[in-house]
């Protein structure tokens, strides 16, 4: 038995919508009284927010919970009770129960039920909930009361085209979208809280649909909630892309020109194996109408290497997509077998040698285009959205139309929109000077470009 929680602290890993399930867990916890601290040592709870996405995420989760236990125990006298929440909650279940003595286990479906187990826990009863309910825990969560400048939020959930290497259709369930009303006014509580900009989230986001609609009408109705500057929408799969959609970036002005849409590979034969449903060539036709309807768009992509079978010509064809498309930054990763996943069974397991050196290259061939697409942007002018401090004195860090961060310097607070110049451009950000600095204008160009120069 142990007291229960008076103060909590919420660790999430992975995704944005572990990011958007951590927060909403944090404003569960704090609707019941109690106190989050940043410090998990001295958290009478502490709530891991767990990802199944990469290799060895169960192991690393097990060293966790040794470690926060261990130093709670050694720097506090504390024994707080652990809750594991996330894709390896759900994946490993009573197990983690059994290895690792933890207190809670509940799964990204069922966890607005933690004031509930986090109570059976402390009253010594056993306390998981893996169970995925057709009734969705939104209905559940508390209203949102402050928020930061750029919010989540989570309208999708699940996936319903089982890529042949990926946890997610069994960890997170079948495609499910929230309701037209739920979101809406979800949105307007966000806008209510501060935020300016909100990311609509899903495994699938561009599958949402409610009664005929799908997200560009959605994307429509809130662009005219007053208050609200910016949507952004992640992570879209190319065959729900709909022609709505595409025209939505021409259409209204509040969707920004940034597009995160996967593709993996640019081979027929591994995208085949993979099961994505999606061809090279359908792939890049795609961009092409994209680009034809906002041809600033800014593009952005997923991408694994050494999938099993994988040879040097797939591995060329990938390399030259990347060329086709020049993205403005994306995210590449070796390919890493998850138990369970018709992948992991494969003959023909690339060597993570062979992975090691392909990933350098595809990383070489992404860096040069995000650098280019940065240097691109110098001379233009844009609104950024202030989201933090940077390091310097007086100077922020927001973030452009295309989902550059952006350093400037000036009289401003968080949450502001501001006019720029970007003068300078790094390898993963650039440089703005305010366009309102009127007199010292000319002096702070210069000195951001001596700044970037530096
Ligand atoms: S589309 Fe494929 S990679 Fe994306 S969540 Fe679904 S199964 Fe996983």
């Amino acid at each position: 038995m142990k007291s229960p929680p008076k103060t909590f602290h919420v660790k999430s890993f992975g995704c944005q919508m572990n990011v958007y399930d951590g927060d909403r867990m944090a404003e569960i916890m704090a609707e019941q009284g109690l106190t989050a601290t940043d410090d998990a040592n001295a958290a009478d709870l502490v709530v891991l927010n767990t990802c199944h996405i990469r290799e060895k995420a169960t192991e690393k989760v097990y060293s966790d919970i040794g470690r926060i236990r261990k130093e709670a125990r050694s720097k506090h006298g504390t024994d707080p009770v652990i809750a594991v929440a996330g894709c390896v909650a759900q994946a490993e279940g009573a197990e983690i129960v059994r290895r690792a003595k933890v207190d809670v286990v509940v799964g990204p479906q069922a966890y607005h039920n933690l004031p509930d187990l986090v109570a059976r826990a402390a009253r010594g009863e056993s306390a998981l909930d893996t169970d995925m309910p057709v009734d969705l825990k939104f209905g559940h969560l508390p209203p949102r009361r402050r928020v930061s400048p750029s919010a989540f939020l989570t309208v999708q959930e699940g996936c319903d085209k089982f890529c042949t290497y990926c946890v997610v259709p069994y960890t997170r369930g079948a495609e499910v979208s929230r309701g037209w009303v739920q979101v809406v006014d979800e949105a307007k509580a966000l806008v209510d809280a501060g935020a300016k900009e909100i990311t609509l989230l899903g495994q699938n986001v561009n599958a949402w649909e409610d009664d005929g609609r799908g997200l560009h009408d959605l994307i429509a109705a809130l662009a005219d909630i007053a208050g609200l500057h910016r949507i952004r929408y992640t992570t879209s799969h190319p065959n729900d892309m709909a022609q709505g959609l595409i025209e939505a970036h021409r259409d209204i002005a509040k969707l920004m020109p940034f597009l995160h849409l996967p593709v993996q590979s640019g081979s027929d034969r591994i995208l085949k194996a993979m099961n994505r449903s999606h061809t090279r060539d359908s792939y890049l036709r795609l961009l092409d109408r994209v680009r034809a309807v906002r041809p600033d768009i800014a593009l952005s992509g997923d991408f694994i290497v050494g999938f099993p079978g994988e040879t040097e010509a797939d591995f060329a064809d990938t390399l030259s997509l990347v060329d086709a498309v020049g993205h403005a930054q994306a995210f590449s990763f070796k390919y890493s077998p998850r138990p369970g996943t018709p992948a992991a069974g494969m003959a023909d397991q690339v060597a993570s040698e062979v992975m090691d050196e392909r990933l350098q290259r595809l990383q070489a061939a992404l860096n040069r285009d995000q650098a280019a697409f940065n240097a691109a942007s110098v001379g233009r002018r844009c609104t950024i959205l202030l989201e933090r401090m940077g390091k310097l004195p007086g100077q922020f860090i927001g973030k452009s139309p295309w989902l550059q961060s952006v350093h400037v310097v000036g009289k401003a607070a968080i949450g502001d929109l501001v006019d720029v110049t970007i003068v300078a451009a790094g390898p993963n950000s650039v440089t703005g000077v305010m366009i309102e600095q009127g007199e010292g204008a000319d002096e702070a160009f210069q000195r951001a470009k001596l700044d970037v120069a530096a």
